[in-house]
């Protein structure tokens, strides 16, 4: 489940949705800080309200210093607002450098542990790559603000559009912060407690097309609910469902329990590697598709499926991994600790009609130390656990399943490294590892290793 963000006791950082331990400078499995943007005052970035950040291209239209890495203005930042938002660690150094600095990363973090570190896989086109978008809203000097917090501060930043999000999301947020004031919407304010809307998450199913926009509100009664929604859908046609998300506690958590369909189904569905995925406003889901599929394919490939082995899909969260691997197996069983998760998986198995999938609810290493209690065995283990990693536990029962193979997926090599040498103990050697390139522009790297005995 995506709980949406954490803060910072009292000051606001904005955390993304997959980490439970968040702090200053941690990321989350989708790679960034939740991003929560200003409409600016002007006062901090020399910008008028709504008025565009636009990148230069002082050598004429064909140019792209996106691309160029020695033009002049790639000594200023790529983004006006890139120091103070603080999401993207690497935006100035050119693409391919970071390729080559994760793959030297990755290399030396699997040192030892990992026989093979192939080539990492990068973007053809490294922006705008993020399917879910974040806006913060707020109320300043008269001004309605939505912006992204400093990371560990309550600076607000303003920015109108943000090279890592969907430029159509980030279109509909500016749209829904220009309605407010003929609306006579509030947006809330942390500090008194007062105002109706906190936040605005766009998400965007790539291969569907389908949108859905979630307004977080502070209280359930939406003033003009119905025009809202009208005129919003009149500039935004291709909007498929809206959601009114009721967060009325002083949290850090920015999506609340309650939610109200205003329009449409509540959920969009998109299709990575021939599956269709329900997404709704709450669950996880890969933040950028398009590497998503590359990974699942090499993880498919990896795991080497003949169509009649027993696979487990542990950290299975809306069952993606294990879906995909059905068509391909005898069964799959997946495990995942969070009950909302578990209940979208199921729905994506009967949405994509496969019968041989069970999905539990469970820690994994104690749902895997089960099986092997109970003598049960498994042909292929894929995993995918959050940052931290697996545990000790886990990979003691692995060890009594006697997997042929285990496909480890991890965003977070540092954790991975230890895995590895703890599966190492076991008799399995991580024979090839290969980094993918899912959050271009931050530190972060996600890798697959193929483990086998
Ligand atoms: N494989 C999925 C999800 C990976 S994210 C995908 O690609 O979309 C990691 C998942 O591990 C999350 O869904 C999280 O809820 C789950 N998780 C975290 N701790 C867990 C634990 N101890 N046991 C089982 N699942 C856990």
């Amino acid at each position: 489940m995506e709980a949406g963000g954490k803060r910072g006791k009292g000051r606001g950082m904005a955390w993304g949705d997959k980490d439970e331990k968040r702090g200053p400078g941690r990321r989350d499995k989708d790679g960034k800080r939740d991003m929560v943007r200003q409409g600016g005052d002007g006062r901090k970035t020399g910008r008028k309200a709504g008025e565009p950040m636009s990148i230069k291209t002082e050598g004429g239209p064909d140019r792209d210093i996106r691309k160029d890495p020695d033009s002049a203005e790639r000594k200023k930042s790529l983004c006006p607002v890139s120091k103070r938002c603080g999401g993207c660690q690497l935006l100035d150094i050119p693409y391919e450098k970071q390729l080559e600095k994760k793959q030297r990363q990755v290399e030396e973090l699997l040192k030892g542990s990992c026989k093979v570190v192939c080539p990492i896989q990068g973007m053809e086109d490294p922006f705008h790559y993020r399917n879910k978008v974040h806006g913060a809203f707020g109320y300043r000097k008269g001004e309605v603000i939505s912006g992204i917090y400093k990371e560990g501060t309550h600076e607000l930043v303003a920015v109108e559009q943000c090279l890592l999000e969907d430029k159509k999301a980030d279109e509909i947020i500016g749209t829904i912060r220009g309605m407010l004031k003929s609306f006579k919407i509030k947006t809330y304010d942390e500090d008194t407690g007062y105002g109706f809307l906190r936040h605005v998450l766009v998400k965007r199913g790539f291969a569907t097309g389908q949108i859905m926009v979630v307004l977080v509100t502070a209280s359930p009664v939406f003033p003009s609910k119905n025009n809202f929604v009208k005129a919003l859908r009149e500039q935004h046609p291709e909007i498929t469902t809206i959601v009114q998300n009721l967060n009325d506690r002083q949290t850090s958590m920015v999506l609340g329990e309650r939610e109200n369909v205003l329009y449409g189904r509540g959920t969009i569905e998109d299709e990575l590697c021939g599956c269709i995925f329900r997404i709704s406003s709450r669950s996880f889901y890969q933040v950028n598709p398009v590497q998503t599929e590359k990974l699942y394919a090499k993880a498919m490939e990896l795991a080497g499926l003949t169509g009649r082995e027993t696979v487990i899909d542990a950290y299975c969260g809306i069952g993606t991994i294990g879906i995909i691997a059905a068509g391909r197996a005898g069964k799959v069983i997946g495990v995942e600790l969070n009950q909302d998760a578990v209940r979208d998986a199921v729905q994506n198995a009967r949405r994509n009609h496969i019968d041989n999938i069970q999905f539990y609810h469970n820690d994994a290493s104690r749902f895997m130390t089960k099986m092997a209690q109970d003598g049960e065995r498994a042909d292929v283990v894929f995993m995918d656990p959050p940052r931290a990693g697996s545990t000790q536990e886990f990979v003691e029962a692995v060890a009594i399943l006697k997997p042929r193979r285990v496909v480890y997926v991890s965003c977070n090599p540092e954790t991975m490294a230890r895995d590895l040498k703890a599966f190492g103990k076991k008799g399995y050697k991580a024979m090839e590892a290969w980094p993918f390139d899912m959050f271009p522009h931050t530190e972060n790297t996600e890798v697959v290793c193929l483990l086998s005995r």
